[in-house]
């Protein structure tokens, strides 16, 4: 990925994309202290936007300020870098990724006198999973590995140091043959995919993991609001049991990246009783409609998510 053309942000300047380098002793690379956000720019009838960079942005912000990271930029400054990121790169759908790091000034865990840095890369993507997948559904593993627990580290910051957990749990799922993984919480209850949210559906009403283990996603609260106003659905957050999901109607996750996609099977126990998913079903094309910006009617009254 980084031996192509285009443009980086970092700091307030734009670096050719072949020299956007870093020293080796980068704080952040030793001890994984840092912080980002995945974001997704779509082209639509009204052009190329940004879904939800505001919420993205103040989580960023958030996690930043939870792990006690200053930062020299504020929220316009670091919405106008994303907006010129797709300029400069002539993107339409991407995925960008700001991310707040510590310098290379010393090595303690102390972390004094460090510089603070925020960069951001963007690039082109359509697909996260192969659109097979997303109209299939995936076929899921519950991890052996517990998600965070609140009092191990700040579940609802979204730090890089957190992954390493994500994917021991993704990629031992893998190797074992399946799509995706099931983390609980240090308790056992559900907690999320590796980089998704998840729900499940029973007679109609939309249940999610209460914000604790998981993250607090963007995706997850944009679902959660066109499942009451657009589907009229009652949605509980809740404590969530695996054998919930084994007897769910329809199960799914979603995330920026992911987008929503459906879970088909959870350790070899097959989800719901046809393949129909109609909750699921219309939730995605609601949501696939919504940004891109298709429809006037969404735009009056989701325009606020959407940033060009
Ligand atoms: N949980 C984890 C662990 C994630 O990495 C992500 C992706 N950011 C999500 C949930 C979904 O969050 P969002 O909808 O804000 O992308």
């Amino acid at each position: 990925i980084s031996d192509r053309d285009g443009w980086f942000w970092l700091d307030g300047v734009w670096l050719a994309w072949r020299d956007a380098r870093m020293h080796l002793l980068t704080h952040t690379l030793h001890y994984g202290m840092g912080c980002f956000e995945g974001v997704r720019a779509y082209e639509g009838p009204n052009g190329v936007h940004l879904f939800r960079a505001d919420a993205h942005v103040r989580r960023l912000l958030d996690s930043a300020h939870a792990l006690d990271i200053p930062l020299d930029f504020d929220a316009p400054a670091l919405l106008d870098a994303q907006r010129e990121a797709l300029r400069r790169n002539a993107l339409g759908d991407a995925y960008l990724k700001p991310t707040v790091f510590l310098g290379a000034e010393g090595m303690g865990l102390r972390a004094e006198g460090l510089s603070t840095h925020v960069m951001i890369p963007a690039w082109h993507l359509a697909h996260y999973i192969s659109p097979s997948a997303a109209e299939q559904g995936l076929r899921v593993l519950t991890s052996s590995w517990s998600r965070h627990h609140v009092n191990i580290s700040l579940c609802r910051a979204k730090t890089n140091g957190h992954y390493v957990n994500s994917m021991l749990a993704l990629n031992t799922a893998i190797k074992a043959g399946f799509d995706e993984t099931l983390m609980l919480d240090p308790e056992g209850y559900v907690a999320e995919g590796s980089a998704e949210n998840v729900f499940l559906v029973r007679d109609g009403v939309l249940h999610t993991p209460e914000v604790t283990s998981c993250l607090q996603g963007i995706t997850r609260d944009s679902v959660i609001a066109l499942a009451r106003e657009r589907l009229g659905m009652t949605v509980r957050e809740r404590r969530i049991t695996r054998d919930e999901l084994y007897t769910a109607d329809e199960a799914f996750f979603t995330g920026t990246a992911a987008e929503i996609l459906p879970i088909r099977e959870l350790d070899g126990r097959r989800i719901g009783r046809t393949d129909q998913r109609p909750v699921t079903r219309e939730l995605q094309a609601l949501y696939r409609r919504l940004v891109r910006g298709d429809l006037a009617s969404d735009l009056a009254a989701y325009g606020d998510w959407l940033q060009a």
